[in-house]
Protein backbone atom coordinates (compact mmCIF):
# COMPACT_ATOMS: atom_id res chain seq x y z
CA UNK A 1 0.00 0.00 0.00
CA UNK A 2 1.19 3.41 -1.14
CA UNK A 3 1.01 6.02 1.99
CA UNK A 4 0.91 9.68 1.37
CA UNK A 5 3.01 10.60 3.99
CA UNK A 6 2.55 13.96 3.89
CA UNK A 7 -1.32 13.70 3.87
CA UNK A 8 -0.75 12.22 7.75
CA UNK A 9 2.29 13.95 8.67
CA UNK A 10 1.81 16.84 10.69
CA UNK A 11 2.39 20.00 9.20
CA UNK A 12 3.81 23.62 10.77
CA UNK A 13 3.84 26.51 8.85
CA UNK A 14 6.96 28.38 9.02
CA UNK A 15 8.39 31.49 7.68
CA UNK A 16 9.87 30.18 4.39
CA UNK A 17 7.92 27.12 4.32
CA UNK A 18 6.26 23.91 6.12
CA UNK A 19 7.53 22.02 8.82
CA UNK A 20 6.46 18.13 8.74
CA UNK A 21 6.16 15.18 11.20
CA UNK A 22 5.15 11.72 10.94
CA UNK A 23 4.47 11.11 14.29
CA UNK A 24 3.86 7.19 14.67
CA UNK A 25 7.53 6.79 12.61
CA UNK A 26 9.52 9.02 15.38
CA UNK A 27 11.34 7.14 17.54
CA UNK A 28 11.90 9.72 20.34
CA UNK A 29 15.54 10.61 20.27
CA UNK A 30 15.27 13.98 20.19
CA UNK A 31 18.02 14.66 17.69
CA UNK A 32 15.87 17.22 15.75
CA UNK A 33 14.94 18.80 18.88
CA UNK A 34 18.37 19.09 20.85
CA UNK A 35 20.44 20.44 17.78
CA UNK A 36 18.08 22.94 15.70
CA UNK A 37 19.90 25.68 15.73
CA UNK A 38 16.76 28.36 17.02
CA UNK A 39 14.77 26.05 19.66
CA UNK A 40 11.89 25.65 17.44
CA UNK A 41 11.08 22.27 18.63
CA UNK A 42 9.72 20.46 21.77
CA UNK A 43 8.84 17.19 22.44
CA UNK A 44 5.24 16.65 22.80
CA UNK A 45 3.36 15.77 25.75
CA UNK A 46 1.27 13.34 23.90
CA UNK A 47 2.92 9.97 22.82
CA UNK A 48 2.83 7.98 19.25
CA UNK A 49 1.73 4.77 18.36
CA UNK A 50 5.15 3.46 19.43
CA UNK A 51 4.84 5.33 22.46
CA UNK A 52 7.28 7.95 22.21
CA UNK A 53 6.90 11.59 22.56
CA UNK A 54 6.72 13.05 18.91
CA UNK A 55 8.95 16.46 18.21
CA UNK A 56 6.45 19.62 17.30
CA UNK A 57 6.91 22.99 17.06
CA UNK A 58 6.40 25.36 19.44
CA UNK A 59 8.11 28.81 18.03
CA UNK A 60 7.30 28.70 14.18
CA UNK A 61 8.37 32.16 13.62
CA UNK A 62 12.11 31.23 14.93
CA UNK A 63 12.56 28.51 12.06
CA UNK A 64 15.01 29.22 9.55
CA UNK A 65 14.60 26.39 7.30
CA UNK A 66 18.02 25.39 7.35
CA UNK A 67 17.23 21.55 6.90
CA UNK A 68 19.42 20.58 9.83
CA UNK A 69 16.66 18.67 11.81
CA UNK A 70 15.70 16.72 8.69
CA UNK A 71 19.20 15.76 7.87
CA UNK A 72 19.98 14.73 11.10
CA UNK A 73 17.07 12.78 12.19
CA UNK A 74 17.68 8.78 11.21
CA UNK A 75 14.26 7.69 10.50
CA UNK A 76 12.90 10.33 8.16
CA UNK A 77 10.24 11.23 10.73
CA UNK A 78 10.91 15.16 10.16
CA UNK A 79 11.32 17.30 7.04
CA UNK A 80 10.77 20.94 5.89
CA UNK A 81 9.90 22.36 2.47
CA UNK A 82 10.55 25.21 1.31
CA UNK A 83 7.40 27.28 0.45
CA UNK A 84 5.86 30.25 0.34
CA UNK A 85 8.01 33.15 2.31
CA UNK A 86 6.37 36.35 3.98
CA UNK A 87 3.84 37.08 6.69
CA UNK A 88 3.28 33.51 9.05
CA UNK A 89 -0.10 32.09 7.89
CA UNK A 90 -3.82 34.10 9.39
CA UNK A 91 -3.82 30.86 11.75
CA UNK A 92 -0.88 31.27 13.34
CA UNK A 93 -0.50 32.55 17.13
CA UNK A 94 1.96 35.49 16.53
CA UNK A 95 3.32 35.30 20.45
CA UNK A 96 4.67 31.48 20.00
CA UNK A 97 4.30 30.64 16.21
CA UNK A 98 2.07 27.79 16.79
CA UNK A 99 -0.43 27.08 14.21
CA UNK A 100 -4.04 26.76 15.24
CA UNK A 101 -5.61 24.71 12.80
CA UNK A 102 -3.37 23.88 9.24
CA UNK A 103 -2.38 20.80 9.13
CA UNK A 104 -2.86 17.65 7.02
CA UNK A 105 -3.76 15.20 10.02
CA UNK A 106 -4.72 17.16 12.98
CA UNK A 107 -1.47 19.74 13.15
CA UNK A 108 -2.40 22.30 16.21
S1 LIG B 1 14.65 23.70 9.58
FE1 LIG B 1 16.35 24.29 11.01
S2 LIG B 1 15.48 25.96 12.25
FE2 LIG B 1 13.75 24.93 11.25
S3 LIG B 1 13.02 23.38 12.73
FE3 LIG B 1 14.49 22.35 11.38
S4 LIG B 1 16.50 22.51 12.42
FE4 LIG B 1 15.11 24.02 13.37
S1 LIG C 1 15.24 13.07 15.08
FE1 LIG C 1 13.54 11.93 14.10
S2 LIG C 1 13.23 10.08 15.34
FE2 LIG C 1 14.45 11.53 16.58
S3 LIG C 1 12.90 12.70 17.79
FE3 LIG C 1 13.29 13.87 15.89
S4 LIG C 1 11.68 13.15 14.45
FE4 LIG C 1 11.81 11.63 16.12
Amino acid sequence: MIVDEKAVAKRWRVPKGHVYVLEDVCKGCGFCIEFCPRKVLVQADHYNAKGYHPPEVVDAGACVMCGFCELICPDFAIWTEKGETGKLASGMNPDDGRPTGEGGNGAR
